[in-house]
């Protein structure tokens, strides 16, 4: 766990940081599961939410000056310091949680089905 101070040396200040609307799961690209890590705190996360770097904490239309890769692992940074990321990063991680339920139960629902139709 870092303080504000240390993580913004490390990383940027926290207000600066935007949620590009990108998640990516490990289970589904390319690459093998677990070899992603948030860049935080390097662990092995399945998804991988990705972070815009922006030069100033202004929303209006900022450039982007780098990206940082986290998991859910690392939202609790912004729980107080950039309170509408957190939100933001909340939701998505709740749609993805419900996306992958919704496959696992479909899956399970098509197996059976599969089964019986002896496909
Ligand atoms: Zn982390």
């Amino acid at each position: 766990m870092f303080l504000k101070r240390t993580f913004s040396r490390k990383f940027g200040d926290p207000a600066s940081f935007l949620f590009k609307g990108q998640v990516w799961d490990s289970h589904l690209a390319d690459s093998s599961p677990g070899d992603r890590n948030c860049d935080v705190c390097h662990r092995h996360i399945r998804f991988l939410f990705i972070l815009k770097k922006t030069q100033t904490a202004d929303p209006a239309l900022p450039p982007e000056i780098g990206k940082l890769e986290i998991g859910r692992c690392c939202f609790h940074y912004f729980r107080k310091w950039n309170v509408d990321l957190f939100k933001e990063l909340s939701v998505a991680c709740q749609y993805e949680l419900n996306r992958e339920a919704a496959i696992r139960r479909d899956k399970k629902a098509f197996g059976k089905w599969a089964r019986a139709a002896r496909i």
